[in-house]
């Protein structure tokens, strides 16, 4: 079954259940404490906390989003993109426990024949909060799950709330088991590669009160209780297309063919050779950074313009790992719009703008690379062997002189085991700007003329990225 088709099926099967699609909202959120939409619910908020009234009070949506979180798991795990689609279903004091868990396990079992996803019910597996019986009965009772394949969880995974005085409740996670030949027995709380999470049901029950990580009193029962659900699109494509994992299926596939055909190697789907691993990694990046230029976000050195910036990276220097040194978006791009196109038409009529920005981009890059690299591999030939670490001197000369932003030499180092003195290369770039407030300062009185303090500009910018990280992993939304 193609992506768009089971978008096609989750918007029909919600819609016809009294529930207002609702379109998707921008990657870049409206949330100032948040880079991106992480997660379907983040759009629907202020209805989820009782901040605003919904003009509704059920409401689904297939919602784009992209967790940078998630970037290094990309390729490695068969499951995390950087950008994927989270299908929901919303309550907002309507239907609850009973209502969500009958619709999930309606949508994913019922026949293809019947409009739904005709999952075999018997490879189905759930988990629930560890004192959440109300959940674990209502498995019993609606799907007719065995105890032994209703599995307890604790905060960590199975409570959500947003970090703060509000709302909070257990969930409960859809697992999809892909047999023994993908790990060991025992559920999910055994192994997360053999079963596979496919859809999160967040139960909004309780008020939460004041209190720091999971720690805080619950004061009571919501009057309006909400439902938020989170099925993943590439996951549930995936098992379905019947391929080993989500940059496989047929929204992401096109791109990585054409990559192993540019480097000349051949895909095998194994899960730890780097080769395939590069693969994985160019086609879910490109992809990534599309729909991010067509959401607006354009290439820069700090914010969302660092992680569109980061990922267009991160891709190029795998194509070049690959054996590809020329410039290869202007092969791949053109295929990730092809694939998406059916779903989002305006990668498609917006293509010559984000084409022009991401090449761009790729070719500034590629000048970068070409001219540090060499030196980079001979300082790390240097210190190469146990416990290899680059000065932060050399660092410095590398981000000076070649433009290298620091996460790259790290990133590069690390390949060859060698670490990096972080510490003494932030030192020197703080010792370089006051060295530049200074010209500056001298500038203005009349003295010496230098453009270190122009350099500085853009330096402060680079070394500001670190925040959005934490930015994401602190985040109120699961
Ligand atoms: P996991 O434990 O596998 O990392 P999660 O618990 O972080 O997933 P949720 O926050 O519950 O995921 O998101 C709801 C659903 O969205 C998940 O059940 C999954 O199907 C999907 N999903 C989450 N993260 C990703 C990702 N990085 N790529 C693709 N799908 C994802
Ligand atoms: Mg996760
Ligand atoms: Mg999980
Ligand atoms: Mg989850």
């Amino acid at each position: 079954m193609q992506t768009a088709e089971i978008r096609r099926r989750w918007l029909q099967f919600f819609s016809e259940r009294g529930h207002t699609v609702v379109p998707s909202a921008s990657l870049v959120s409206d949330d100032p404490s948040l880079l991106f939409n992480i997660a379907g619910m983040v759009p629907f908020i202020p209805y989820l906390t009782g901040r605003e009234t919904p003009p509704y009070t059920r409401a689904t949506s297939v919602q784009k989003c992209v967790r940078t979180l998630d970037i290094d798991e990309v390729g490695k795990t068969t499951r995390h993109g950087t950008f994927f689609q989270m299908n929901g279903n919303f309550s907002f004091g309507d239907y609850f426990k009973a209502g969500a868990i009958e619709y999930a396990w309606q949508f994913l079992t019922t026949p293809t024949s019947g409009g739904g996803l005709g999952f075999d019910p018997d490879r189905l597996w759930v988990t629930v909060y560890l004192d959440d019986d109300e959940a674990a009965e209502l498995w019993k009772k609606t799907a007719g799950l065995p105890d032994e394949r209703i599995q307890r969880r604790g905060m960590d995974d199975n409570y959500w709330d947003t970090g703060q005085p509000g709302p909070a409740g257990p969930c409960s996670e859809i697992y999809y088991d892909r047999g023994p030949e993908y790990g060991l027995e025992g559920g999910p709380i055994a192994d997360e590669d053999r079963y596979i999470e496919i859809w999160n049901l967040v139960f909004m029950q309780y008020q939460r009160g004041e209190g720091r990580g999971k720690d805080y009193p619950i004061l009571g029962e919501l009057a309006n209780k909400n439902i938020d659900t989170g099925m993943g699109m590439e996951r549930v494509a995936f098992l379905l297309q019947g391929v080993e994992n989500m940059y496989e299926i047929d929204e992401v596939r096109p791109v990585l063919d054409r990559a192993a055909e540019l480097a000349g190697v051949e895909y095998g789907g194994r899960e730890s050779h780097d080769d395939d691993v590069r693969l994985r990694v160019v086609a879910d990046h490109v992809r990534s950074a599309m729909m991010l230029i067509s959401d607006g976000v354009t290439p820069s050195n700090e914010g969302r313009g660092y992680v569109l910036r980061r990922l267009l990276r991160r891709a190029i220097r795998a194509m070049r790992l690959l054996g590809v040194h020329g410039e290869s978006l202007p092969e791949l791009l053109p295929r990730s719009r092809d694939a998406m196109k059916a779903s989002y038409p305006e990668v498609e009529t917006d293509f010559e703008r984000i084409s022009r920005i991401a090449y761009a981009e790729e070719r500034a890059f590629l000048r970068t690379l070409a001219s540090g690299t060499t030196l980079l591999s001979q300082e790390v030939d240097k210190v190469k062997g146990a416990g290899g670490r680059l000065s932060g001197r050399q660092a410095f000369t590398l981000h000076d002189t070649y433009g290298f932003p620091i996460d790259l030499t790290i990133e590069m180092a690390s390949e060859q085991g060698v670490t990096v003195d972080e510490e003494s290369f932030r030192a020197l770039m703080a010792e370089q700007r006051d060295r530049a407030q200074a010209d500056a300062r001298a500038k203005k009185t009349g003295g010496v003329t230098d453009t270190t303090a122009y350099r500085e500009l853009r330096d402060a910018g680079e070394t500001r990225f670190i925040g959005y990280e934490k930015l994401q992993s602190d985040s109120r939304v699961r």
